[in-house]
């Protein structure tokens, strides 16, 4: 059975043409592979007749009902009958495949989808008095009649693929494909800010529930205000305006902040001359544009917008129209590429405001505390919610604490330092707590460094800058390290050291199965050349081809980095926790420290007064 192969003569038939429907039918399977794909076909077609408010409305995850309404400009009655015929477009223009502007353009979409559904497409073309509507089963059509509508389009498609059980059978669960409509919906409404949209689940007709509720954004703002809406204001308040053009191509949009990843893909949004894209290339090129940034396994989120001439993408690829071909794949990736570096750089110390979100919301006391009153009148709560109860006295060793907190106070501050400091982004340092956490007071607030991970960005940047340059300063050792290796990785690790070099390292073969390392780069304290040297050496074999030198020359700096810079449980002087403020503020890189992970966060006056019941 398994190498089963019809050779029977009653296998053998004449080449025939498949009849309409089928061919309908097979383009089906391509064009509307789920419910989700109705609902982007049928809005796209609304976007292109212009409709300024787009509702959807859907049950049983879009399986058995979905209804899109527009006030687009409608078609005519002599019209209507075509609109369901196979390759019949009114977006068809002499200029062929190269130019096109509209959202569809081959025809396939109504047709596909009445071959597997019951549709009823009913419109009202913008000149004319009386609306019309023909109704169709399995894509066999019966007559015009008139309707009553009174502006633009609806389509009704029920029962998807009931009439092709095999297709029927690889539909998710409702939850699954409901959700698919919910997002394909909210990505077309990010592309079009100007539209309004209403995505409705009727499933229980009692119960509407509204999923999305967007009403048309004029302004300039209209991306960032939509986007605001959709994506939420953890998006909003920690992303950065990405805007950058070449003669030939714009790129317009918003993208994370490094301190603010998730931990997969779906919120990153491409659009391609306003078509929504779920394109790999364009992923993958944003991953790397944020290299060295976000930890590997995290990703930014992005809503990116690419304008061009027309002519310059090829989105005739893919059936769902989903990818695109560029004609320059490199100029796009260059331009994603510097876009995000510079708005990296520009944005590096903007504060985290989910990072002080997230922490205002973790002092904010849950569940019963035995220092909160239980029973207090209901007004007096409002507001109130941090009373303590007086006779349960609060059992704390001041004397201890106090002791704890002044081991951490700065040395005498230095005046001049205070008022020079006070007006920059992270403030005069007062304070060094559990040796690794600097507390710093700014103009409208506090804030909070992790010193070793501040530090270890600094001193990452220092070292790539000098990479680059290549003037890293080394010291030689006094007695030289031996390694032992096998030949294998030693004659790999001796192919690096020339890279090595300029990295501060010099290493030489020192006879069989080991190497000989005679000097480091100067940054590093002895103390732990032995283990920094073992780890270079893993990050070198690991990674080492030199294909990827810069990964590899990347990965060893990062090492270096980390046991170069202040160690946690380093006292720090005054004038050493503002320096390394003041670099902090120099080196806008350093919000984040090469792992992602950030190195500051501020905590707003307002919010910290907010916590107490003040506001
Ligand atoms: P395409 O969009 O590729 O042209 P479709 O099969 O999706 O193909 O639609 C066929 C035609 O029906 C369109 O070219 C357009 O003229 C018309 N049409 C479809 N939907 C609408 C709508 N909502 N408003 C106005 N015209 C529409
Ligand atoms: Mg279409």
């Amino acid at each position: 059975m398994l190498f089963f192969r019809p050779d029977k003569e009653s296998f053998r038939h004449p080449i025939i043409k498949l009849n309409e429907s089928s061919i309908n039918k097979i383009s089906a399977g391509e064009v509307v592979e789920r419910p989700a794909a109705v609902v982007k076909e049928l809005i796209e077609n609304s976007i292109d007749a212009l409709a300024n408010k787009i509702e959807v409305s859907f049950a049983n995850g879009g399986k058995t009902f979905i209804k899109v309404v527009d006030d687009g400009w409608g078609i005519n009655k002599e019209q209507l009958q075509l609109s369901l015929d196979s390759h019949a477009t009114s977006k068809f223009r002499e200029s062929g495949l190269t130019n096109i502007s509209t959202l569809g353009f081959r025809g396939e979409a109504l047709p596909s989808i009445a071959a597997i559904s019951k549709l009823r497409l009913s419109s009202i073309s913008r000149d004319a008095e009386q609306a019309y509507e023909i109704n169709s089963r399995s894509g066999f059509s019966n007559d015009i009649r008139p309707s009553s509508r009174r502006v633009g389009t609806s389509v009704e498609v029920r029962d998807i693929f009931k009439n092709i059980p095999a297709r029927l059978k690889f539909l998710r669960s409702d939850k699954v494909e409901g959700k698919a409509i919910f997002d394909i919906v909210r990505a077309i409404a990010l592309a079009y800010p100007e539209v309004s949209f209403l995505l409705v689940d009727v499933t229980s007709p009692e119960r509407r529930k509204v999923l999305l509720d967007v009403t048309s954004e004029e302004d300039d703002e209209k991306l960032f205000n939509r986007l605001k809406q959709i994506l939420g204001e953890r998006f909003s308040e920690n992303c950065m305006l990405l805007s950058e053009e070449t003669s030939k191509y714009k790129l317009y949009g918003y993208a994370s902040l490094p301190t603010n990843t998730a931990s997969s893909a779906t919120n990153q949004y491409f659009f391609v001359n306003r078509r929504p894209l779920r394109d790999r290339q364009l992923i993958s090129w944003l991953r790397s544009a944020y290299y060295d940034f976000v930890p590997r396994d995290r990703y930014a989120s992005a809503v990116l917008c690419l304008t061009c001439n027309y002519n310059l993408v090829d989105i005739n690829v893919h059936p769902m129209k989903s990818e695109v071909r560029f004609e320059e794949p490199s100029e796009i990736r260059g331009l994603l590429y510097s876009a995000v570096k510079r708005a990296l750089s520009e944005n590096g110390l903007k504060t985290n405001r989910a990072l002080s979100f997230k922490a205002t919301n973790s002092f904010k006391l849950t569940g019963k505390n035995p220092y909160i009153a239980e029973s207090l009148p209901e007004e007096s709560q409002n507001g109130l919610n941090f009373i303590m109860k007086s006779e349960q006295p609060h059992q704390v060793d001041f004397q201890q604490n106090a002791k704890e907190w002044m081991s951490g106070k700065i040395d005498q501050p230095e005046v001049d330092q205070e008022v020079i400091a006070q007006d920059r982004v992270l403030g005069v340092a007062k304070a060094q707590i559990h040796e690794n956490y600097l507390i710093s007071q700014t103009k409208s607030g506090l804030v909070i460094v992790d010193q070793h991970a501040a530090h270890e960005r600094l001193v990452y940047e220092k070292l790539k800058l000098d990479w680059k340059e290549k003037r890293t300063e080394s010291q030689t050792l006094l007695i030289p390290e031996i390694v032992e290796l096998n030949e294998i990785d030693k004659d790999l690790v001796l192919g690096f050291s020339d890279e090595m070099k300029y990295l501060g390292f010099d290493l030489e073969s020192f006879g069989e199965g080991a190497i000989c390392i005679r000097s480091i780069p100067a940054i590093l304290t002895n103390e732990k050349v032995v283990d920094l040297i073992r780890d270079v050496l893993d990050e070198l074999i690991e990674h080492g081809t030199k294909e990827i030198l810069d990964k590899v020359v990347d990965s060893v700096i990062s090492k270096v980095a980390c046991y170069g810079s202040i160690r946690s449980g380093r006292r720090l002087s005054s004038a050493e926790m503002n320096s390394l403020l003041r670099d902090m503020e120099d080196n806008p890189l350093s919000a984040q420290c090469n792992h992602g992970r950030p190195t500051f966060i501020e905590l707003r006056l307002d919010e910290i007064e907010k916590l107490f019941g003040r506001r």
